[in-house]
């Protein structure tokens, strides 16, 4: 698992973070709920995982905006987040993308209106910023579809399923569908991905698989994969409290 996608733009879900610029590392200076930031996806060996790290979007250098060119070929839009940007945000990403600098250092766009957090209860998964398929190597994820989450349905071990990479407030987490309770705004975005090589696993799953996914895709229906054979029940053993996540 390498953690997601490298870049992700965003109006700030928190005033948690501090922005990485030297200058303001050093006053400690945070960054509005809100305000238009810039992460960037890093591994860091102490922590040993993936961490999202924040710039005020004034404090990005030239460098960075050319290494966020490169992994979006040169089309904003393609940036992890751009989508849900202001229109005024928007603007300011495709100037900097044409003069491969930050134009605008005072440039703030403080939205708190377009401060989400990631998870909202409808169901739907906000502020995805990668997408994975694969076979579940456990059971004990949940699924993210309302009717499941209820009832408390966990995706089985061998489903077919769908990974949302998401930002809750500086960290990247994975939230899980069944595949068959994607919604089809949800295979828009996957055709979305998988037409810019974004779709994650997709050479790693079983033929069977794959062809489901392949046909959603292209149909813009989800296809439901045949269910797995059920497992061996498993004995309770006693004197050991279940395991839950
Ligand atoms: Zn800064
Ligand atoms: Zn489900």
């Amino acid at each position: 698992d390498d953690g997601g996608p490298k870049y992700r733009i965003e109006h700030s879900t928190s005033g948690k973070a501090g922005c990485q610029q030297a200058k303001c590392k050093r006053e400690g200076v945070k960054i509005a709920k809100g305000e238009l930031r810039l992460g960037t996806n890093g591994w860091w060996e102490q922590e040993q995982k993936f961490i999202m790290t924040w710039k005020h979007w004034g404090c990005v250098t030239p460098a960075q905006v050319k290494g966020l060119k490169l992994i979006a070929s040169d089309k904003p839009k393609a940036v992890p987040g751009f989508a849900e940007l202001s229109a005024e945000s928007q603007e300011q990403v495709r100037l900097a993308f044409d003069q491969e600098k930050v134009v605008d250092k005072e440039f703030k766009d403080i939205r708190l209106d377009l401060a989400k957090g990631s998870y909202q209860d409808d169901g739907e998964i906000r502020n995805v910023v990668g997408y994975k398929v694969e076979v579940a190597p456990s059971g004990r994820a949940g699924c993210r579809n309302p009717m499941c989450k209820d009832k408390g349905v966990k995706i089985l071990k061998g489903e077919l399923r769908l990974g949302f990479a998401t930002m809750w407030e500086e960290y990247t987490s994975w939230a899980y569908k069944h595949w068959r309770c994607i919604t089809p705004t949800e295979i828009g975005a996957l055709q979305d991905a998988h037409d810019h090589g974004m779709l994650k696993g997709i050479v790693n799953i079983p033929e069977h698989y794959y062809n489901v996914v392949i046909e959603s895709i292209d149909s813009g229906e989800v296809i439901e994969p045949l269910m797995p054979e059920a497992p061996p029940p498993k004995i309770p053993k006693s004197g050991k409290s279940r395991t839950s996540k």
